[in-house]
């Protein structure tokens, strides 16, 4: 039975294992190694996860859905055709296909796992995280901050000596910065600052609007499907300026044919206000910082830091060009499979030793005195202090003959109560006297893994713990889920399945003239996955990869052009069924 580390990611998913001494990145059931975070519901009632679901938000968007993660820990349901998830349920889903491709590539069955949190998940989104652990039968044996999996990671590869580093992990959807010290054998995560509303797709959008607004349309007026394509196509031309100068987005909409032209100095232009967020992100985590030190080396990871205009950027702000991780989009993992290792107790990794900070305040509410209107924040756990953290505070009774002390549980930063979130409540008793002669001693822990245990005592001798999970969750709403999720067949990942996705959502996005001749590819390529020998099938995907590259990569530069298809003789035989 093997121990994985997962990156559950917005975008993204991968999963890792330490063997013979290193982390090695496992491969999914396509030979890849990033597993796209999206899920979607066939035609059969199967459920599809990875690359081939999300070409289906393009083709099939009322069954299809990605980005889920940004809704963990809310009450947020996802209706896809008949069936309605949670986004712990779609999370699920994602894990299991994870813990499924790891059991193929690894021969043995998979039943723990370190996953990876964005270092500012709340403690509802922590709990969601383990939920969906639960629902795909897996048992968590530790949460992560991402960030901190990343500096475990490069500091291990690279052998760095005592040292300050920021780590910058700007992905699809969310945006963290730390500050991590490394001191000899201790790796200790001294600042956290982030937002889990801000990444790539927020660039996406941007190229997206801008797009509309040169073409005289709107956005949130476009079909479902027209909108998602050319959010896609927005994401691929971004992707291409990491290369060249200068990329064409063409969108077609019923008859009309929209196009654009996004070069390095628009792009840089639209991702401004993108950047002044994160440039906020960064000062907050500079100025949560207990002490003033130099940071020798910022450490950019995740997809979004491959960007040359956010290279650009942070060259101006830091006067002089980070350091791009060699595997930007990998290290996150990587760093979490180096602690499934250290969980496993593997003997190389046995003095590398982690600390954590707590991302929020926890606290309970209170009232001063008897004239209080609005109960207000007593904090017992502030943000940033050093994880595990335990604190102990006494309350007393505010009325004479008071039975009992109650107790709200809240975690975040506002003065009162009620701007922050509610995680729970405790309440004990106590015997009757005057104000202020009975109290109550409330003990908070809150330990590495994001779990806070709340105990209190009353003078009367009562006494009352509680471990806030989940709240809104009971253990049968559990069990159903997680009976619901394993009935759920996942369709197998495969090579023909993708290309045929691919070949589908294109064929919504080339211009009319076009769709006759995909059409047919489209058939011809079904005939022989359904009909062919082993050997064509083989053939006919390599054709058909070939082709749906070519026709994206014409669509991508010059949409006006009609001369894409070729008339090669060979590739004509080939299209005969
Ligand atoms: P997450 O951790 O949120 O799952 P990733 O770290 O995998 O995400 O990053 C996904 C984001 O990175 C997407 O928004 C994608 O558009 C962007 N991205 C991936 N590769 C590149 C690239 N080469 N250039 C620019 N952006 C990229
Ligand atoms: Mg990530």
């Amino acid at each position: 039975m093997a121990m994985i580390g997962i990156d559950l990611g917005t975008t993204n998913s991968l999963a890792c294992v330490y063997r013979n001494g290193r982390a090695e990145l496992i491969p999914n059931a396509l030979g890849e190694y990033k597993t796209r975070s999206a899920v979607s519901v066939l035609e059969d009632g199967s459920v599809l996860v990875g690359a081939a679901a999300a070409e289906r938000l393009i083709t099939h968007p009322e069954t299809t859905a990605a980005s889920f993660k940004v809704w963990m820990g809310t009450d947020r349901i996802i209706t896809l055709g008949e069936h309605s998830f949670q986004p712990e349920e779609l999370s699920a889903l994602v894990l299991r296909q994870l813990a499924s491709d790891a059991e193929q590539y690894l021969g043995e069955p998979v039943t723990e796992a370190v996953i990876s949190v964005p270092a500012y998940f709340n403690d509802n989104q922590r709990c969601a995280t383990k939920l969906a652990a639960r629902i795909a039968g897996l048992t968590v044996e530790r949460l992560i901050n991402e960030p901190s999996a990343a500096a475990l990671y490069h500091r291990h590869t690279a052998g760095r000596g005592d040292c300050q580093m920021m780590v910058i992990d700007f992905g699809g959807g969310t945006l963290d910065v730390s500050i991590v010290e490394c001191f000899e054998n201790i790796i200790e995560i001294t600042a956290i600052a982030g937002d889990n509303r801000l990444g790539g797709n927020d660039i996406d959008r941007a190229i997206a609007v801008h797009f509309c607004q040169e073409n005289g349309i709107t956005l949130e007026d476009l079909p479902p499907a027209a909108r998602a394509s050319l959010l896609r196509q927005a994401e691929t031309a971004k992707f291409a300026l990491s290369g060249t100068p200068a990329a064409v987005i063409a969108l077609q909409a019923g008859e009309t044919q929209y196009g654009m032209t996004l070069t390095c100095a628009l792009l840089r232009r639209l991702c401004d206000p993108v950047f002044r967020r994160v440039r906020e992100v960064i000062s907050r985590a500079m100025k949560n910082r207990e002490r003033e030190s130099r940071i020798d080396e910022v450490i950019l990871v995740g997809g979004s830091s491959q960007l040359t205009v956010f290279g650009d950027f942070l060259e101006e702000l830091f006067g002089r060009r980070p350091a791009v991780a060699e595997n930007p989009g990998d290290i996150v993992a990587l760093g979490v499979g180096l602690c499934a290792g250290i969980k496993e107790r593997s003997e190389d990794l046995r003095d590398v030793v982690m600390t954590d900070v707590c991302p929020f305040s926890l606290g309970v509410a209170t009232y001063n005195d008897t004239r209080d209107d609005m109960p207000h924040m007593a904090f017992l756990i502030q943000r940033s202090s050093m994880l595990p953290a335990c604190h102990q505070e006494t309350f007393y009774t505010l009325f004479n003959n008071q039975r009992a002390l109650r107790f709200d549980i809240y975690q975040g930063e506002g003065y009162y109560a009620s701007e922050n979130l509610k995680l729970g409540e405790i309440e004990v008793q106590v015997p009757p006297g005057p104000a202020g002669r009975q109290s109550a001693t409330v003990t908070f822990t809150y330990d590495i893994d994001g779990i806070l245990h709340v105990s209190v005592h009353s003078s009367g001798g009562d006494h009352r713990d509680r471990l806030i999970l989940n709240p809104k969750i009971s253990d049968t709403a559990l069990e159903r889920a997680k009976e619901r999720i394993e009935k759920i067949r996942l369709a197998a990942q495969e090579d023909g399945q993708l290309l045929l996705e691919r070949a589908l959502r294109l064929y919504q996005q080339v211009p009319g003239s076009h769709r006759a001749q995909l059409g047919e590819l489209i058939r011809w390529y079904q005939t022989n996955r359904e009909w062919g020998d082993p050997i064509s099938r083989e053939k006919a995907s390599r054709h058909m990869a070939e082709q749906l590259d070519r026709l994206e990569e014409w669509m991508n530069t010059d949409p006006l052009s009609s001369g894409f298809w070729t008339d090669d003789e060979d590739e004509e035989d080939e299209h005969d069924i």
